[in-house]
């Protein structure tokens, strides 16, 4: 048996609640549990996704008749099934759900501080936009100021956002009157479906545009480059966002512009790597310095740090230089990451004359491990105690 729980209980009305009592309680439910809102608390994408489902149905008469008939059944075939995993991330997930014509209200800008381009009477901000942006390694530690172009949908100047071709205006659409959505009404059998869907005429745009205007061909808006200030702060790390404020795209009726949001992504380097705030980076030494101990230097972006290494450090070892990391401002003062070193034993392939000589000592005073020569020694004697000539 399914263990769904009933559409009309997920959104916490009564069977008999009528279209705008769904959408208020679907509302309420989304903004409580909006994935982004929640980002600690992992059942708040599940609620929103039951939510989803159940207002998807419901906001149906369709598929709403069809679930008071015959229960999950009636509309298992219909529901498209929103599947989280099968986005990126909520934002799209969230976007593909609120489709343009799906809502018609106000989510969108709760929740983005824009909006999409729909009919509107009133002012209306422009939606914010999401832009990546990749830095170099060295930018991301030391923070730069850039000046890079955005290109960003503007209200077109010739038509001023109506579409309409210079000294025309669009037409109230006389299907529907301006509303943009068309009532049908169709008998199946007995049952007489009602569906609310978007104007044919219209596209649900509500008006009518006879003659386009040349410069946008009727969309109301232009795509320009604009230039923009960045202001890298030093120590920021890939995914950093950096907000400029009113620099999205134009609104409605001087509804003002929505932000500019420039997603970082730092390039890597082909020594430093980066975790978090700190840096680890693996360095070969010599293998007498390794066994005997002692002191080398080691670069770090912020200049030449000494490197204490204690006797019998072994390949792998990893010695850690506090605080020596990315050096980041937060809120509460400075932030200093530690700087690890991996260490590797170096083999030489080369070798001076000098060197040669000191190995060769060396090879003559050094005997094999001293565990590893009693092990030996075992083992042949028992091979020579066991071995049976045939
Ligand atoms: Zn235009
Ligand atoms: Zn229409």
């Amino acid at each position: 048996m399914s263990d769904k729980r009933d559409y009309y209980e997920v959104l916490g009305v009564s069977k008999d609640a009528n279209e705008t009592e769904i959408k208020k309680a679907f509302r309420k439910k989304a903004m409580e549990n909006h994935p982004d809102r929640n980002p600690d608390d992992p059942k708040a994408a599940e609620k929103f996704k039951e939510a989803t489902e159940a207002y998807e149905i419901l906001s149906d008469p369709e598929k709403r008749a069809a679930y008071d008939r015959f229960g999950f059944a009636g509309v298992q075939s219909t529901f498209s099934g929103v599947n989280a995993r099968d986005f990126s991330s909520f934002s799209d997930l969230f976007s593909s759900i609120f489709r343009e014509d799906f809502f018609g209200d106000d989510l969108f800008s709760m929740f983005f501080g824009g909006g999409r381009q729909r009919r509107a009477s009133g002012p209306q901000k422009g939606s914010d936009l999401l832009m990546n942006y990749e830095i170099e390694f060295n930018e991301a530690i030391y923070g730069a100021k850039k000046i890079i172009e955005v290109p960003i949908k503007k209200t077109c100047q010739e038509c001023k956002g109506s579409g309409a071709q210079k000294g025309t205006s669009p037409e109230q659409c006389s299907d529907c009157q301006g509303s943009g959505v068309e009532t049908v009404t169709r008998q199946m059998g007995f049952t007489r479906y009602i569906s609310q869907q978007s104007c044919r005429k219209c596209k649900g745009k509500g008006e009518i545009i006879s003659k386009l205007c040349k410069v946008c061909k009727g969309s109301g808006r232009s795509k320009e480059n604009e230039k923009i200030k960045l202001e890298i702060p030093p120590g920021v790390d890939s995914g950093f966002r950096l907000r400029i404020k009113n620099k999205g795209e134009d609104g409605r009726l001087s509804g003002g512009r929505g932000d500019l949001y420039i997603r970082l992504i730092v390039d890597s380097h082909p020594f430093y790597k980066r975790q978090g705030d700190n840096i680890i980076v693996e360095a070969s030494i010599p293998f007498p310095l390794a066994v005997l101990g002692g002191e080398f230097t080691i670069p770090t972006p912020y200049g030449p740090e000494k490197v204490k290494i204690p006797k019998n450090t072994k390949e792998g070892n990893i010695l850690r230089l506090q605080r020596k990391g990315i050096q980041r401002k937060t809120p509460y003062g400075m932030n200093y990451g530690d700087y690890l070193i991996v260490v590797h034993y170096d083999i030489p392939k080369k070798l001076s004359d000098e060197e040669k000589k000191l190995l060769e000592q060396l090879k003559e005073a050094m005997p094999l491990p001293k565990e590893q020569e009693e092990l030996f020694k075992t083992l042949i004697d028992q091979s020579k105690k066991n071995k049976v000539d045939y």
